[in-house]
C-alpha cells in the first residue's frame, strides 16, 4: 500500500482518526471554508433549527470527514455516517432516512456514486423531509409518505462536477476545499506531533510539510513513518535527517511524489512522448483505476505544473520532464 493513497488499513484508520480535530477552531487553514461554516451554523443555533445541506467538495485528505464531525459537534447533535458505494437500491437509503433523529447530521461520503434509483429519494428527504415508503409489489404497490423530521445532509465528493444538477441545488452551500499551503501543513504537523507526544524539530516539520503534497493525511501519515524511522533507526528524536532517511526509505521525492505520481509522469513522456493521452489508457499503462489516477494523482500533478489537462487528453509539461530528468521530444531534436 502506498503511502500518499486512500485506503489505508484499519491501523491507519485509527491513527487518523487520533489526531481529528473536533472542533472548527483546532481546524488549520481552509480560512474561507471556515468563515462560511462558522457563519452557517452560529445562524442556525440561533434560529434553533438544522442548517442547509451542506456539500464538501475537494481532493481526498483535505478534511471533508473531518468537518462533516465538526459540524455534528458544533450544533451539539450526532453524526450518521453512510457512504454512495453503501447505498445501491433506493430501501438502504429509506432505511437510513427513517432511522434519522431530529436535527441529526447525517454524513453521505462519495455522494457522487449513489445509485440512481436512491437519487430520486434523496431529492425528495433533503427538500420536502418526506420518504415515500413503497409497500407491496407490482401493480399492487403504493407509495406511503413518512414525515422526515429536519435533518442536514453533509456530502461528500472529490468530483462536485460530477454530481447531476438537481442533487447540487438542493445543497445550501458547497464548501470548496483546497490544497494546504506549506505552512498550514506544518502546523497540522506540529499540532499531530504534540498530540502523539514525539519531539518534532521545526526543520524536519518544514521537509514534511513540503513533501505532503498539500495534503493534512499524508502530512499526518508521513510523520508517522518519521517517527518509526526515528524509533527503530535513529535516536527517537524527530531531526531533519530522520525526516529525510525516512522519506527516502518510502520513496517519496523531493516534491512530494510517490510512485503512482512517478509512475503516471513516467508513463506520460517515456511510453507517450509526452502526449496527449486519454485518462483511461494512462491508468491501464500505470495499472491503476481510472478513477484514481484522476482523483488521487492528477489534482496535485495538474497542480504543480507537471501535467496539463487538454481537451485530446493528458500532456507532460516541461517540469514533469525536467522532474524525471529526460529532455523533451521538441528540444532533443533541437
Ligand atoms: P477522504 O474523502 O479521502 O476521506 P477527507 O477529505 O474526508 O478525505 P479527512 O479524513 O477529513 O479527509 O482528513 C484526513 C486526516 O487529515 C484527518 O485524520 C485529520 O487528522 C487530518 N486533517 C484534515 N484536515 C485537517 C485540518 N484542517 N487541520 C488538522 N488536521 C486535518
Amino acid at each position: 500500500e502506498s503511502l500518499v493513497r486512500p485506503g489505508a488499513d484499519d491501523v491507519e484508520r485509527a491513527a487518523e482518526a487520533a489526531l481529528r480535530p473536533r472542533r472548527l477552531a483546532e481546524f488549520v487553514g481552509q480560512k474561507v471554508v471556515r468563515e462560511q461554516l462558522s457563519l452557517v451554523l452560529e445562524a442556525a443555533r440561533g434560529r434553533g433549527r438544522a442548517p442547509d445541506h451542506m456539500l464538501m467538495s475537494g481532493p481526498p485528505g483535505l478534511g471533508k470527514t473531518t468537518l462533516a464531525m465538526i459540524i455534528a459537534a458544533e450544533l451539539g447533535t450526532s453524526l450518521r455516517v453512510t457512504s454512495g458505494p453503501a447505498i445501491q437500491h433506493a430501501g438502504d437509503l429509506a432505511a437510513v432516512l427513517s432511522s434519522l433523529e431530529e436535527g441529526e447530521v447525517l454524513f453521505l461520503d462519495e455522494i457522487h456514486r449513489i445509485a440512481r434509483p436512491a437519487e430520486e429519494l434523496l431529492y425528495v428527504a433533503m427538500e420536502d423531509f418526506r420518504v415515500d415508503v413503497v409497500v407491496g409489489k407490482g401493480a399492487g404497490a403504493s407509495a406511503i409518505p413518512l414525515a422526515l423530521p429536519p435533518f442536514t445532509v453533509v456530502g461528500a465528493t472529490t468530483r462536485a462536477g460530477l454530481l447531476p444538477a438537481p442533487l447540487r441545488d438542493r445543497f445550501g452551500f458547497t464548501a470548496h476545499l483546497d490544497f494546504y499551503d506549506a505552512d498550514e501543513l506544518e502546523q497540522v504537523l506540529l499540532r499531530s506531533a504534540g498530540l502523539l507526544g514525539v519531539p518534532l524539530a521545526g526543520a524536519a516539520a518544514r521537509e514534511i510539510a513540503s513533501r505532503s503534497r498539500g495534503t493534512p493525511r499524508i502530512a499526518n501519515r508521513l510523520l508517522r513513518r518519521v517517527r518509526d524511522w526515528a524509533e527503530v533507526r535513529g535516536d527517537g528524536r524527530l531531526t531533519l535527517a530522520a525526516a529525510r532517511a525516512a522519506l527516502e526509505v518510502y520513496e517519496v521525492d523531493e516534491r512530494g511524489l510517490d510512485r503512482l505520481d512517478r509512475g503516471v509522469l513516467d508513463a506520460l513522456c517515456r511510453r507517450f512522448g509526452g502526449g496527449p493521452v486519454g485518462l483511461t489508457t494512462l491508468a491501464v499503462a500505470v495499472g491503476e483505476e481510472p478513477e484514481t489516477v484522476e482523483t488521487v494523482a492528477e489534482p496535485f500533478l495538474v497542480r504543480e505544473g507537471l501535467v496539463g489537462r487538454t481537451p485530446r487528453g493528458r500532456v507532460a509539461l516541461p517540469a514533469a520532464w525536467e522532474h524525471l530528468g529526460l529532455v523533451p521530444p521538441h528540444e532533443a531534436g533541437t
